[in-house]
């Protein structure tokens, strides 16, 4: 199950001098074979094609206020006593505070990656006018638990709520997932805005990202789950993105590279920007 790798407790050491050293020479070769487009997109701005931009973004974006949710945290896995602990998980249920994530084979962290592609979609969207509100901002602290990353989204009455992780599958399983709640705390009609929202997501991850709808889980790229806190306890339009498979070496290499990841964090952007755009009309 994608969900037991991904939150399994992970036993790998976080970033070493090996996994920087992988990194680079993904990086490297990604950015040989992917990085075009993206360093294209953000960087042939026209000044009609910078008109066109501001033009659109001002009256409908700004205004908006958009969480990201990093999944997981750097001291998650010198914390167990804290992270093991039980939250509301919505309807009754409980489960535990946060898990550690998985990891790349080579020890590169989906707590890294989480929020790195984070804080790359923040600045993307910051440009275009869109408030955003992070539940972390370094990657060394614990939790926060996933009913208090609900609650940032809710108490924010964010238009939209994005959190982002990477998957541990085994090897041969490749791509991401949108995954909505089967039902919220929210209701129906924040469920079908959810859905509008994953739609939007699975849309330009699969024209933008570089990855494939997932092979190994899902239908296409869409799950629905009822076992994710985050997303039931939302009294948002949320969505949880699986970017891809960190066990997975063609995934991999693109989630360790920075021209990939850009690629991810525009994919997730422009995701979250039509789905504003959508809902404004
Ligand atoms: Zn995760």
């Amino acid at each position: 199950m994608a969900l037991t790798s991904c939150q399994a407790t992970a036993s790998a050491n976080t970033a070493s001098e090996a996994s920087a050293t992988a990194a680079a020479s993904a990086a490297a070769s990604a950015g040989a074979t992917t990085g075009t487009g993206t360093t294209a997109t953000s960087t042939s701005a026209s000044p009609k094609a910078a008109v066109a931009s501001a033009s659109s973004a001002s009256p409908t974006l700004s205004g908006k206020t958009v969480v990201l949710d990093p999944g997981h945290n750097g001291g998650d896995e010198s914390h167990t006593a804290q992270i093991n602990q039980l939250v509301p998980m919505g309807f009754g249920k409980y489960k535990t505070c946060d898990t550690t994530g998985t990891n790349a084979d080579d020890g590169y962290a989906e707590h890294q990656f989480n929020l790195q592609v984070a804080t790359s979609v923040e600045n993307l969207l910051e440009q275009r006018g869109i408030k955003v509100i992070m539940t972390r901002t370094n990657d060394t602290g614990v939790g926060p638990c996933v009913d208090v990353r609900a609650a940032i989204g809710n108490n924010a009455h964010a238009d939209a709520a994005v959190s982002i992780h990477g998957d541990g599958f085994d090897a041969s399983g490749h791509g991401f997932q949108i995954i909505q709640a089967a039902k919220s705390v929210g209701g129906t009609a924040n469920d079908a805005r959810s859905n509008t929202l994953s739609e939007a997501m699975h849309t330009t991850f699969l024209s933008e990202s570089g990855l494939t709808p997932s092979t190994y889980i899902g239908t296409d790229g869409y799950e629905v789950r009822s076992d994710l806190a985050g997303l039931n306890l939302s009294t948002v339009p949320k969505v949880l993105v699986e970017c891809g498979n960190m066990k997975n070496p063609g995934d991999v290499a693109l989630m360790e590279s920075p021209a990939g990841r850009d690629r991810i964090a525009s994919a997730i952007a422009d995701g979250i920007i039509a789905f504003l755009e959508q809902g404004s009309k």
